[in-house]
């Protein structure tokens, strides 16, 4: 059974209908989609049906002894491979970027849901900013430690704009109030698969890549030229943020003119 709560607003009426479907059904496996708000529902639906609960799987395989569910390990360091018996259901959501491609689903039917008088129940929602969500962006510019302060992130929005992009940070950021939590990219944080992400003052920790690391083309602007996030980038820029971000500004501006020389930073070789 798939299920795509990607325009869901969280109401556990919806979760709960989906366990009942599943148990009805029987279902061997469910699988979820649809960001972070997948993880709250699949929790809840294997909680509720005494299932097993595996999530940011890349797929899902048969074995001898049942199911084997392959899923990144250590912030996708490694590849994990999980066997898991048939006796119990299994309740997955996907890595961001591990589904691409292949025909849209057909819809089988439409399942029409009343809001629950739960103990549990939305009573308000609030859109902190009308700005492109981040885990259906395509493109993402995501800004770091060394963005240095609130200003910085104002004049890293001119980038995030001129490529249209939305707009992202690691955790300091995010912990020290410069930007909104829900801007955190990582491991306790969203999951990203754009097709580009621009890392600007951001050292690249294990957490911080565990949320970026689908994306399709990285490019890292930083002074340090031994930052990791270097290495994992497929463009990696050796230079001071303001300068870098300012050529680009000016490429991509209508006028464009050729960046000049103290712009257009140093690019160095780079392995992913
Ligand atoms: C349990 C746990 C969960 C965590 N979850 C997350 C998470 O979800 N997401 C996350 O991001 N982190 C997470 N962290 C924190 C993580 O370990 C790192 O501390 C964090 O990612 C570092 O953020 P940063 O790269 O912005 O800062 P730093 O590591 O301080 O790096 C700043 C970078 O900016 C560069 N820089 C400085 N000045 C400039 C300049 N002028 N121009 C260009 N570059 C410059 C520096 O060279 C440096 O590489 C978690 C940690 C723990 C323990």
């Amino acid at each position: 059974m798939g299920v795509d709560v990607s325009d869901h607003d969280g109401d556990p009426a919806v979760a709960a209908a989906v366990a009942t479907l599943a148990v009805e059904h029987d279902c061997s496996i469910v699988a979820v989609a649809g960001g972070t708000t997948a993880e709250d529902l699949a929790a809840r639906v294997a909680a509720s049906t005494d299932g097993l609960l595996a999530l940011d799987t890349r797929a899902v395989t048969s074995c001898a002894s049942g199911l084997r569910v392959h899923r990144p390990a250590f912030g996708g360091a490694f590849d994990a491979e999980i066997e898991v018996g048939r006796s119990r259901r299994l309740v997955v959501t996907f890595d961001p970027g591990s589904v691409t491609g292949g025909p849209p689903l057909a819809a089988i039917g439409m399942l029409t849901i009343e809001p629950s008088p739960g103990p549990v129940r939305l009573v308000e929602q609030r859109h902190e900013d009308e700005a492109l969500p981040l885990s259906r962006a395509r493109r993402v510019v995501a800004g770091g430690r060394g963005i240095g302060g609130p200003e910085g992130f104002t004049e890293l929005g001119k980038l995030a704009d001129a490529l249209g992009a939305a707009m992202a940070a690691s955790r300091p950021p995010c912990d020290a109030g410069w930007v909104p939590g829900h801007h955190q990219v990582g491991i306790t944080g969203a999951r990203v698969a754009p097709e580009l992400y621009v890392a600007v003052g951001i050292s690249g920790s294990v957490q911080h890549r565990a949320g970026m690391h689908s994306a399709q083309t990285v490019v890292a602007i930083n002074t340090d030229p031994e930052a990791p996030i270097l290495r994992h980038a497929d463009l990696a820029v050796v230079g001071d943020w303001r300068e870098v971000v300012a050529g680009m500004l000016e490429v991509l501006s209508d006028d464009a003119t050729p960046p000049s020389r103290q712009h257009a930073g140093q690019p160095i070789g780079a392995e992913r």
